[in-house]
């Protein structure tokens, strides 16, 4: 049974600063504020280490010994994952999608360095099969006498959300501290679980902000599923931690809609992980701005699609302070840094 006692390890830097942004938001005549989730550590740096905390605390006291997850070649989940994993003297092993023998930088670098091991999948056997390939994984690694916990893609399940469940609070409790209120909070959203955790929070513990997940790839009906049920599947564990009662579990569940997550799917662009130029524009535009630098995969497009929905007509017209999630992947830049006009 899942321990209350031992739900989350302490990895991250937490709570992590706040920032205004003061020419972006002179720029666009509203308060723009980054809350920098991109410096929750270094190896680990990111978003995905606040839902690996609660994840990986479930798989110690599972008692397992090795993390497989999977992700894009360039993924900063896996490469949180296989860091929190040698970190604790756990064994790594990650499913990569690729097509060709990828080149040894950025994340998959890191991954490497940090010793996981890595197998590899075209692009079609990710999609169909990734889950049956894990279990796979894990298989081997067991009759090799190892006991290993699988990570869904992007940590995005239920434990994994609570990591920004609590981040929302986290947000109200620094909003207290600064004597400002954030009517609204956008986030880059790829596999649904930061914007899942961000607005379960805030509907439970009625905050009323607007939470606004911005799609770097699928589209906005695909999310609205997903965080529904990984949200449902949270709800166990919030009651777990005495966070609410199981009959307001229950009957939040029922209530509970797709509708109730509010996604941008305008800004996909010509797909996941590939930029336009213009994308690649805004992020050095933005970098000389307010030496804030965005990644080409998800920061860089969700703030594209602020930018153009801060203008008149835009539907983020009507927000006065807004705060932009920064979930981090730098590492993803590099590998990209000869599409720049420099
Ligand atoms: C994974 C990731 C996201 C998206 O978070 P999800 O919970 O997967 O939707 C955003 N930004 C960065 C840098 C990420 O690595």
């Amino acid at each position: 049974m899942w321990m209350a006692m031992k739900a989350k390890l302490s990895l991250a830097n937490l709570p992590t600063r706040i920032q205004h942004l003061s020419r972006w938001s002179a720029e666009c005549g509203k308060n723009i504020y980054v809350k920098r989730d991109d410096q929750t550590g270094s190896e680990w740096s990111g978003n995905k280490i606040r839902k690996l905390e609660f994840a990986v605390a479930e798989a110690v006291a599972q008692g397992c010994n090795l993390l497989i997850t999977c992700g894009g070649i360039q993924s900063n989940h896996c490469r949180a994952t296989v860091s929190v994993a040698t970190y604790l003297g756990m064994r790594s092993a990650v499913l990569l999608r690729i097509s060709e023998q990828p080149p040894l930088d950025g994340n998959y670098f890191l991954d490497r360095l940090m010793g996981a091991d890595v197998r590899f999948c075209t692009r079609d056997e990710y999609r169909d099969h990734r889950a049956e390939i894990m279990q796979e994984m894990a298989d081997g690694y067991a009759a090799q006498g190892f006991k290993p916990y699988i990570i869904p893609e992007g940590a995005s399940f239920g434990v994994g959300t609570l990591g920004y469940y609590f981040a929302m609070k986290e947000i109200v409790a620094q909003e207290r501290e600064m004597g400002i209120t954030f009517d609204t909070v956008v986030v880059a959203t790829g596999s649904g679980g930061t914007l899942a955790g961000l607005q379960l929070s805030n509907l439970l513990n009625g905050y009323g902000k607007r939470v606004i997940g911005v799609c770097v790839c699928d589209d906005a009906a695909y999310f609205q599923e997903i965080a529904a049920r990984i949200s449902r599947d949270a709800l166990p564990y919030l009651v777990a931690l005495g966070e609410l009662s199981q009959d307001r579990a229950d009957r939040f569940a029922a209530s509970l809609k797709p509708t109730d997550f509010e996604l941008f799917e305008e800004y996909v662009g010509i797909g996941y992980a590939l930029s336009r130029p213009e994308e690649l524009e805004h992020i050095h535009r933005m970098a000389k701005l307010e030496a804030t630098v965005f990644d080409p995969v998800y920061t860089g497009k969700a703030t594209y699609g602020m930018v153009n929905e801060l203008r008149p007509g835009g539907r983020l017209r009507s927000s006065e302070n807004i705060l932009f999630i920064h979930t981090g992947g730098l590492y993803g830049l590099f590998p990209v840094s000869r599409s720049f006009q420099l």
